[in-house]
């Protein structure tokens, strides 16, 4: 089995199916065989032990799951995996032979926790997934990784499930895409997978968000299944059945990192170069933007005005934001581009009000 999950690592997708939680051994085994049917599922996951919001909510079946696991894999030759938060569930984990841990996003956020896990892992070879932490702090995540590491795992990889926010928002957790593409540019040969159940918290726009990940060049998907979704005791509204699974597995499409095409290089080649262009006109431009605003700066300060014009700032967006409409730019990155600018400009002005 250990040459088989090494394999995994290397081969894409990595497709993680299985229950949010075990409940019972037939729901355990029936998930199991049916996920094994689809010929799409190759490692088998399930809660155990289950970190939940508010107390009485259903917290895992505990230990007594481990067995109904390792029969499923019995069955189907599948590999497993689940979550582990302490050193005791690290150490029952592999008492059941299971393939292949993960660090939950609850955990990641707790170095002491971490660490604890880490501690229990010394001197063992078992592969580890750690999900990003739950809110958006790319150190946090990459020190969970780094504690694990430095126990001497030498297979790790990143599951990427969205960062938490206030109140009622499309996703149950935003994915904020560019913090998995940064955590991707910094660990370039690590293996990234996306948790699309967690970022959606609902089954209508999982297709779509897996999509995204494979357009991304993710590693593989890691997705809840049940044979009763409805009736989860756990993450019900996001759950699909493994044949939803298989028909979702369908429709995507696999998208490879390269191929070898002379005549796809070639154009691309010279595309990338007008991008370089533009880039560096773009740069040029907003470099010139902040002198003007500088020489804007030392007028203020000559009349001792404010830097923050409230009134002007306004104006200046609503123009924008009319002007990026029929250009075909987006509300949402006008605000994010207006909002650097600005605090860019602001710097420059402050450094200039010092002096
Ligand atoms: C889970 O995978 O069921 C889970 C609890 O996920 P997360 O740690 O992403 O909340
Ligand atoms: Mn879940």
């Amino acid at each position: 089995m250990k040459e088989k999950v090494q394999a995994l690592w290397a081969k894409k997708p990595l497709i993680i199916s299985g229950p949010c939680s075990a409940e019972t051994e037939e729901q355990m085994i029936e998930t199991a065989k049916r996920l094994a049917a689809t010929g799409k599922v190759n490692m088998l996951r399930a809660g155990i032990w289950k970190p939940r919001t508010r107390p009485g909510m259903f917290e895992g079946v505990g230990v007594k799951g481990l067995p109904w696991l390792a029969q499923a894999k019995k069955i189907t030759g599948l590999p497993t995996t689940v979550e582990v938060a302490t050193a005791k569930q690290v150490e029952d984990a592999l008492s059941f032979d299971v393939d292949v841990l993960w660090v939950g996003a609850r955990t990641t956020v707790n170095p002491f926790s971490v660490q604890e896990i880490a501690d229990a892992l010394k001197g063992v070879d078992i592969p580890v997934l750690v999900k990003n932490p739950i809110n958006p702090d790319l150190e946090l995540w990459l020190g969970g990784i780094e504690r694990i590491q430095k126990a001497g795992v030498q297979k790790v990889g990143m599951i990427h499930r969205g960062f938490s926010s206030y109140g009622n928002t499309e996703f149950r957790n935003a994915p904020m895409w560019h913090l998995a593409i940064e955590m991707k540019r910094r660990n370039p040969d690590m293996l990234m997978i996306c948790d699309p159940s967690h970022i959606c918290g609902r089954r209508d726009i999982l297709q779509a968000i897996s999509q995204e990940a494979i357009n991304l060049d993710y590693d593989g998907l890691m997705i809840e299944s049940h044979i009763t979704p409805n009736e989860a005791w756990s993450d019900a509204k996001q759950q699909i059945t493994p044949e939803v699974l298989a028909e979702m597995l369908n429709k995507i499409e696999w998208r490879k990192e390269d191929v070898n095409s002379e005549e796809y290089h070639a154009a691309l080649e010279k595309l990338r170069q007008q991008i370089n262009h533009l880039d560096d006109e773009l740069m040029q431009i907003i470099s010139q933007r902040m002198k003007v605003a500088e020489q804007i700066g030392a007028y203020k300060k000559e009349n001792n005005i404010t830097i923050l014009q409230t009134n002007r700032w306004n104006e200046i967006l609503e123009k924008a934001f009319n002007k990026a409409n029929t250009l075909g730019l987006s509300k949402e990155f006008m605000t994010k581009y207006y909002d650097a600018v600005h605090m860019e400009s602001i710097t420059h002005q402050n450094k200039i009000m010092e002096k």
